[in-house]
């Protein structure tokens, strides 16, 4: 179904330049059927540690009332459910900002080695945990695109926090910081049980998980992904995802490379 718009732009009579723009309703439709459901998955995604925190407050308040032990599991629970919904506000915020300002590029040199070095540092702890080395491959010299340095940021924290909490646990995950030609990629492996074929294509839909319970145990949102995409592409870059069942998974971000002015 299109819509056709038409506008005269100049001249008269059988000389007037007319203008015609056709619109794809049914691409309208989509993403207004994208919008309402990511509403709904949204509020279900909420609801449920809602539910849970207010099941908890009811017992405490009633049959549970002088039990301290209940007290203090439920306490810590009603904790954990809040510390979810908490992050899933937070990343619903990064999102709908990164959204907004999708029209604008980026414009500040970003070093992406220097990026690298800095989530290292950050993660070492939580690769710890799951005995995960992390090994970083960079050049010397800077690798420099036009970007936001706080939006790089968080694309390598969410790939690699992905990459140790996916991965094999005792396992290596390797960041690699490369120059080609005029491109820059930010490279994240790790030799987890990969992701099959058929669950590539969607994997950066919000809320899209290969696996909803061994997301939430590892305290996902769903949306680290969809967040990563969408700096991306802010950045004019490309996101490639390659992954042979049981040999680990490769994410890939391919970034225009902030060239030097020649003289
Ligand atoms: P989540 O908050 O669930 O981690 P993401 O958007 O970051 O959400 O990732 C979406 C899903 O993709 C995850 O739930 C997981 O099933 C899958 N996934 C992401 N990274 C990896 C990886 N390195 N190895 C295997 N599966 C992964």
């Amino acid at each position: 179904t299109f819509r056709i718009h038409i506008a005269a732009l100049a001249g008269s009579g059988w000389r007037r330049a007319v203008l015609l723009t056709f619109e794809d309703l049914s691409e309208q439709r989509m993403t207004e059927r994208m919008r309402v459901d990511f509403v709904a998955n949204a509020s279900h995604e909420l609801r449920t540690p809602l539910a849970s925190v207010l099941g908890f407050v009811e017992t405490l308040q009633g049959p549970a009332r002088n039990d301290a032990v209940a007290r203090d599991r439920f306490l810590t629970i009603m904790r954990e459910q809040g510390l979810r919904m908490a992050r899933l506000v937070d990343d619903l915020l990064s999102l709908s900002r990164i959204e907004l300002r999708a029209h604008l590029a980026p414009e500040t040199p970003v070093d992406l080695a220097s990026i690298a070095r800095e989530i290292l540092d950050s993660l070492v702890l939580m690769a710890r945990e799951r005995e995960v080395t992390l090994k970083l491959d960079a050049p010397q010299q800077p690798v420099t695109v036009a970007g936001d340095r706080d939006e790089l940021l968080r694309l390598m924290e969410n790939l690699v926090e992905n990459a140790i909490k996916y991965g094999q646990r005792g396992g290596e995950v390797g960041i690699t910081v490369a120059i080609s030609g005029e491109e820059a990629s930010l490279s994240v492996r790790d030799d987890g049980p990969g992701i099959a074929p058929e669950h590539l294509p969607r994997l950066t839909e919000r809320f899209y998980r290969v696996d909803t319970a061994a997301s939430r145990e590892a305290g996902g949102t769903g949306l680290g992904l969809a967040i990563v995409k969408h700096i991306v592409l802010r950045h004019r870059g490309r996101l490639t995802i390659e992954s042979v069942v049981g040999q680990g998974a490769t994410f890939r971000a391919i970034l225009p490379r902030l060239l030097e002015p020649t003289r």
